[in-house]
């Protein structure tokens, strides 16, 4: 295992140390294909009727899908690391619920400390809701997004001497503004991880709006953070890396449509696969998804694609594994931070990036 005082070098720095080659000598024609598993560390948003947060629970099964997480690590290295990106609550609602913004994170030290000495990144994930009336509604415009968001980051400052410095986040809800995502690249947010390309929606529960993002990560224009700066315009210093898309049928789908959704890793394993074999052959990075609240059972949505259990998180990963290497890709785990790194530093010349030839 790794010692808690180990430093493990970071993906970008490994790129010159040749960590990589490991893979390269396997099979030298194979490109390399980062895997990036985040979860969501969550219980869904504000109170619709009676529903009142379950942090306790959620944190409770925190350790054993560390400990799957872990397992499948060590089938594929011997580093004993965890790159795994664990976006964590911190807002309103928490301080409502634990006393503080950043209570799941000091409230549960001793897990996140594990996390972090095992090479796990404690990225930040914001619900950015208000109570009016005695109700939680989402802030409703660009900039009450922004002033959430800034709102919530004082606390995590303030905090920080607890030793949460996140670089990463992903919005709840897939919420986001230009005043937001610009917020964002100016507190020191390296990388954003809230879009999801195609999907649209405006009703009474949420509101968002990824319809012309491309799949593949992007410095967001400062005019439409949903679209990569143009050629002639300075890109907002952030990178926004798109949640991965796929074909993936649901049992309440119409007859013959078609919807691409993100790869959570609790769908049902048949469809999983089937949609994600779909995308392998253009995919040049695969970004995944875990709802412990869901992956752990404790709440499955009506319907009939998301199912419950540990073993299905373990099922879908396997079968990411397989689909790459059957398509000629080397899956390497990696963290959000680390791809954001790796995109600083790529230049012509350097054998690894974003999008291998
Ligand atoms: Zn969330």
């Amino acid at each position: 295992m790794v010692g808690r005082f180990q430093r493990i070098p970071t993906h970008a720095e490994a790129l010159g140390t040749g960590i990589y080659n490991r893979h390269k000598k396997m099979s030298a024609s194979r490109k390399i294909l980062p895997l990036l598993i985040t979860v969501d560390v969550c219980d869904g948003s504000y109170d619709r009727g009676d529903r009142k947060p379950r942090f306790n629970d959620l944190m409770d099964v925190l350790p054993e899908l560390k400990s799957l997480l872990s397992k499948f690590m060590s089938a594929h290295s011997n580093s004993g690391a965890l790159p795994v990106t664990w976006f964590l609550r911190a807002d309103e609602q928490v301080k409502r619920a634990t006393g503080s913004v950043t209570g799941l994170y000091t409230g549960w030290k001793n897990f996140w400390d594990d996390i972090a000495a095992s090479y796990g990144e404690i990225g930040w994930h914001p619900h950015l809701f208000y109570e009016d009336k005695g109700k939680w509604v989402p802030g409703k415009d660009g900039k009450q997004l922004e002033e959430l968001a800034r709102s919530a980051w004082k606390d995590i400052i303030k905090d920080k001497v607890a030793g949460w410095n996140p670089v990463t986040c992903r919005i709840g809800e897939a919420m986001c503004s230009n005043e937001l995502m610009r917020f964002l690249g100016e507190i020191g947010i390296i990388a954003d991880s809230t879009a999801i390309p195609g999907r649209r929606r405006s009703d009474s529960d949420r509101h968002f709006d990824w319809e012309p993002t491309p799949e593949t990560p992007y410095h967001p224009s400062q005019n439409d953070y949903r679209s990569p700066a143009r050629t002639d315009e300075a890109p907002l210093r952030i990178l926004e890396i798109p949640f991965s898309v796929a074909e993936i049928r649901a049992p309440y789908d119409p007859p013959g449509t078609v919807v691409r959704r993100y790869l959570d890793l609790s769908y049902d394993p048949t469809e999983f696969e089937v949609g994600v074999a779909k995308s392998m052959t253009t995919a040049s990075s695969l970004v995944t998804v875990i709802h412990p609240i869901q992956a752990a059972g404790l709440e499955i949505p009506d319907g009939g694609l998301v199912m419950g259990g540990y073993d299905v998180v373990a099922k879908n990963l396997d079968a990411i594994v397989r689909l790459s290497k059957e398509a000629g890709m080397s899956p390497v785990p990696i963290r959000m931070r680390d791809l954001a790194e790796i995109d600083r530093i790529r230049k012509p010349g350097n054998d690894f990036s974003l999008n291998p030839v």
